[in-house]
C-alpha cells in the first residue's frame, strides 16, 4: 500500500488528495493538511480513481496511424517543425497547449517556442477561460494578480456571485461558503442570467442581462459614490481614475434603468446596491460568466473597480476574486503560456525582450504578442500556419466555429498531438500522435485560483510508452539542436530554472517572483508543501496582497477605468431569435475525455440538455424532454430539451462537454460566433444568436 499526496487533475480550486495504491485500485480521499481544501473534495476529485483505466489510453508513438519508435516520432517532429520554419519562417508554426500540463511542462514549451523557435505562437485553452481576467488584472493592479486567499470566503459578511455557478464548476469552495453561510450567517448575492444551483443558498439572485455585467457594476460605483461609500483617504493615495471611472459610471445611469426594468429586476438591483454599500467585507467572485464575453476584461474591471473605490481589496474577507477553471491556468499564466506573455508574467518591452533573452541565452525572442487561439486556428485554416503541436487538449470540441477548426485541421500540412488518452476529436487529424503520461504519472506542480504552488506527484509508473510532456518536449528541442538548453534531467530541474527566472534581475517591482524557491533541493521539491507566491528571496510567501494599498503598477496605485457599455453583437434577429449561453455539468469536465469514464459520475446527467424556459417551449412547439434543433450561421445541434423556470424567455442553456466521441450530436463548439473580446482576445461563449425548431 503506498500513500501520496497530490493535487486534483480538474478544477482551479487545487484541492490536495491522499491517494492510497493498494490492491484493487485506488482509494481517493481530500487532504485535510491541503489549505485548499482541507479534507473535502467534490464528486469529479472523489472519481479520479475511476478514470485511470488503461482502455482508454494512447500506448504508443505513431505517425500516420503506424507505430513507431519513440526515436522514429522525436526525429520525425523535430524534423518537420525545423522543416517549416527553414521554409516560411518561425511563425508558421505553433503550440497550442493547456491548462491541464504541469508548470513544469508548460515552462518548457514556451521556452522552445518563443526562445528557440523564436515565435511567440504558443497559446493555451487557459485563453477560453480566463484571459479576460489576465488583462483586467493588468490593467487594474499593474501584474496579473489574484489578491485574496479561498479563506476570505469565510471572512467576508458579504459573498457576490458573478457569472459563477460555483456549486457546480467550483464544488469545494461552494462548499466552504455554504459551511461559513451556516456558521456565522453570510449573505451571499448571485448576479447571473439564469437560475443555478448555486442560488441555493443565495438572500438575492439576480438574473442580469445576459450582457449587462459593466452596467450593473458601473451602477454599483455610481450609488457608492452618492452615499459616500467611497473612502477618500484610499482612493486619493492608492487610486487613480476614480473620478473619470464615475464619470463614466454615471453617465450610463439612463441606460442601467431601461435595461433593469425591461428585465424586471429593479428590486434586486437596489436591493444589492444597498446591501454592498453597507457592507464592509466583501469578496466578489467572478468566474466565466464574466470571461466570456465580448467586453470581458471591461466586465472584470467594473468589478475591480467596486472594489478600489470602497478600499475593499487586499485584507481579510473582502477583494475581487477570479476562480479559473483549470488545474493549472495560473501556472501557464506564470510562465508565458499565452501568447500575450512572454515569461514569469513579464510582457514583450524591449527591456522583458532583453533580460528572457539573456537568461535562457537563447538565439532568439520574439518582440511581439502571438497568435492566440481563435487566430491561431484561423492561421491554420488560411495555411500561414503549416506545422501545429496541440498539447493535452482538443480543440476540435472546445473552440468555437468548430467545424472551422476541424476543417482547419484537416488541411494543415503537419498535425502533432501529445495526449494521455487516445480517440479524442482532435487526434483524428493527427499526422504524429505521442502518448504522454497522465494524472497518478505526472509529477510536478500546479498553481490554483488563490496563488498556491501545490505538487502533482507520481504514485504510477508510465503506462505503456507514454512520457511525461516535459520530456517529449525537451527531446524534441534537443533533435533540433537546442539540446544545451534543455538538459534537465527532472521536473525539479526545470522547477528551479522558474524561480530563477521570476527573481533574475527583478528590482522587486514584478510581481511573480518565487526566488526563493531557485535553490531547492530535490528532497524538499519532492516534499513541498502548498505554498503561495510571491516568495522572493528572503522573504516569507505573501497570503493576501495590496492590504498596504501598494500596486505593482510603476507609481504603485492602482488604476480604476472609465467604462462604457458596450452591447453584445449577438443580437437576436427573426433568423435566430435567441440567446444561447454555455457552461458546465457538476460531474463533467471539459469534452469528458477523462470524467466520461467514471461510472459514477456519469449518470448525474447522462446526456446534455438544452434548458428551455416554459414561455420558449411552449412557442417553439417543444416537449420536455423532446428533441430540438439548435442552428446558428455557423451549424446546428439536436439535442433533448429541458423545460425550467430556471431560463428565461428568450435564453437557452446548453453544456459544452459532448461531441460525436460522446454520440451526441451536441457539438456546442459548432454554434459558436468566433467573437472575441478585442484586448484579452477571449472568445464569446457565453452569448450567441440561434434559432429553435422541434428535432
Ligand atoms: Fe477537484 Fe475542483 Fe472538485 Fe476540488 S473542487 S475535487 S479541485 S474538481
Amino acid at each position: 500500500m503506498t500513500i501520496t499526496r497530490t493535487t486534483c487533475a480538474y478544477c482551479g480550486v487545487g484541492c490536495g488528495i491522499i491517494a492510497t495504491e493498494m490492491e484493487g485500485g485506488v482509494r481517493i480521499e481530500g487532504d485535510p493538511s491541503h489549505p485548499a481544501n482541507r479534507g473535502r473534495l467534490c464528486s469529479k476529485g472523489l472519481a479520479l480513481g475511476q478514470t485511470l483505466d488503461h482502455a482508454s489510453r494512447l500506448a504508443f508513438p505513431t505517425i500516420d496511424g503506424v507505430r513507431v519508435s519513440w526515436d522514429t516520432a522525436t526525429r520525425a517532429v523535430a524534423d518537420r517543425l525545423t522543416t517549416v520554419i527553414n521554409e516560411h519562417g518561425p511563425d508558421a508554426v505553433a503550440f497550442y497547449v493547456s491548462g491541464q500540463l504541469l508548470t513544469e511542462d508548460y515552462y518548457v514549451a514556451n521556452k522552445l517556442m518563443k526562445g528557440f523557435i523564436g515565435s511567440a505562437n504558443i497559446d493555451t485553452n487557459s485563453r477560453l477561460c480566463m484571459a479576460s481576467t489576465v488583462a483586467g488584472h493588468t490593467r487594474a493592479f499593474g501584474g496579473d494578480i489574484v489578491p485574496g486567499d479561498y479563506a476570505d470566503l469565510e471572512e467576508a459578511d458579504l459573498v457576490v456571485l458573478v457569472g459563477s455557478n460555483l456549486a457546480w464548476c467550483h464544488p469545494v469552495l461552494f462548499q466552504r461558503l455554504r459551511a461559513a453561510r451556516e456558521a456565522r450567517g453570510t449573505r451571499v448575492v448571485v448576479i447571473d442570467p439564469r437560475r443555478t444551483e448555486s442560488c441555493d443558498i443565495a438572500d438575492l439572485h439576480i438574473p442580469v442581462m445576459p450582457d449587462g455585467d459593466v452596467l450593473l457594476f458601473n451602477g454599483l460605483l455610481a450609488h457608492l459614490d452618492a452615499c459616500g461609500t467611497a473612502p477618500a483617504a484610499f482612493t486619493g493615495h492608492h487610486v487613480d481614475g476614480y473620478a473619470g471611472a464615475v464619470a463614466a459610471a454615471r453617465s450610463e445611469a439612463p441606460a442601467l434603468a431601461a435595461a433593469i426594468a425591461t428585465r424586471g429586476i429593479e428590486a434586486e438591483v437596489a436591493a444589492f446596491y444597498r446591501l454592498f454599500a453597507a457592507t464592509e467585507k466583501v469578496v466578489t467572485v467572478f468566474s466565466q460568466g464574466v470571461n466570456q464575453a465580448h467586453n470581458g476584461t471591461d466586465r472584470v474591471n467594473a468589478i475591480i473597480n467596486c472594489h478600489l473605490a470602497t478600499g475593499r481589496i487586499g485584507r481579510p474577507g473582502m477583494g475581487p476574486f477570479s476562480v479559473t477553471g483549470q488545474p493549472n491556468a495560473m501556472g501557464g499564466r506564470e510562465v508565458g503560456g499565452l501568447a500575450s506573455m512572454l515569461a514569469a508574467h513579464m510582457g514583450f518591452s524591449d527591456h522583458e525582450c532583453d533580460l528572457v533573452q539573456g537568461f535562457w541565452q537563447s538565439p532568439a525572442i520574439p518582440r511581439a504578442a502571438g497568435l492566440r487561439a481563435v487566430d491561431m486556428f484561423d492561421a491554420v485554416h488560411d495555411g500561414r500556419i503549416k506545422a501545429i503541436w496541440i498539447m493535452a487538449t482538443n480543440p476540435a470540441v472546445s473552440l468555437p466555429q468548430a467545424a472551422k477548426v476541424r476543417e482547419a485541421l484537416a488541411r494543415c500540412p503537419t498535425v502533432i498531438v501529445s495526449d494521455c488518452v487516445k480517440d479524442t476529436d482532435t487526434q483524428a487529424f493527427a499526422h504524429i500522435r505521442l502518448p504522454a503520461t497522465g494524472w497518478s504519472e505526472k509529477d510536478g506542480t500546479v498553481t490554483n485560483s488563490d496563488r498556491t504552488i501545490s505538487r502533482q506527484r507520481a504514485f504510477r509508473a508510465p503506462y505503456a510508452e507514454a512520457r511525461p510532456d516535459w520530456q517529449i518536449i525537451c527531446d524534441v528541442a534537443t533533435a533540433m539542436g537546442h539540446g544545451a538548453a534543455f538538459a534537465y534531467e527532472s521536473p525539479a530541474d526545470i522547477f528551479r530554472e522558474h524561480a530563477a527566472l521570476s527573481a533574475h534581475r527583478n528590482e522587486g517591482s514584478r510581481a511573480f517572483d518565487i526566488g526563493a524557491l531557485a535553490n531547492i533541493g530535490a528532497a524538499d521539491y519532492n516534499t513541498l508543501a502548498p505554498t503561495k507566491w510571491p516568495q522572493r528571496a528572503g522573504e516569507r510567501s505573501q497570503t493576501r496582497l495590496f492590504g498596504n494599498g501598494a500596486f505593482f503598477t510603476p507609481d504603485a496605485r492602482a488604476r480604476m477605468v472609465a467604462l462604457d457599455h458596450r452591447p453584445s453583437p449577438a443580437v437576436p434577429s427573426p433568423d435566430y431569435p435567441l440567446l444561447l449561453n454555455t457552461g458546465r455539468y457538476r460531474d463533467q469536465w471539459h469534452t469528458m475525455t477523462r470524467t466520461g469514464l467514471a461510472p459514477s459520475l456519469t449518470g448525474h446527467r447522462p446526456e446534455p440538455l438544452l434548458d428551455v424556459s416554459p414561455t420558449d417551449a411552449r412557442s417553439h412547439g417543444l416537449a420536455d424532454k423532446g428533441f430540438a434543433t439548435v442552428a446558428s450561421p455557423r451549424g446546428r445541434v439536436v439535442v433533448r430539451v429541458r423545460v425550467t423556470d430556471d431560463q428565461k424567455p428568450g435564453e437557452l442553456f446548453l453544456p459544452m462537454h459532448w461531441s460525436e466521441t460522446h454520440a451526441s450530436a451536441a457539438l456546442v463548439g459548432t454554434l459558436i460566433a468566433p467573437e472575441v473580446d478585442p484586448l484579452s482576445k477571449q472568445p464569446a461563449f457565453k452569448s450567441t444568436a440561434v434559432s429553435l425548431a422541434p428535432a
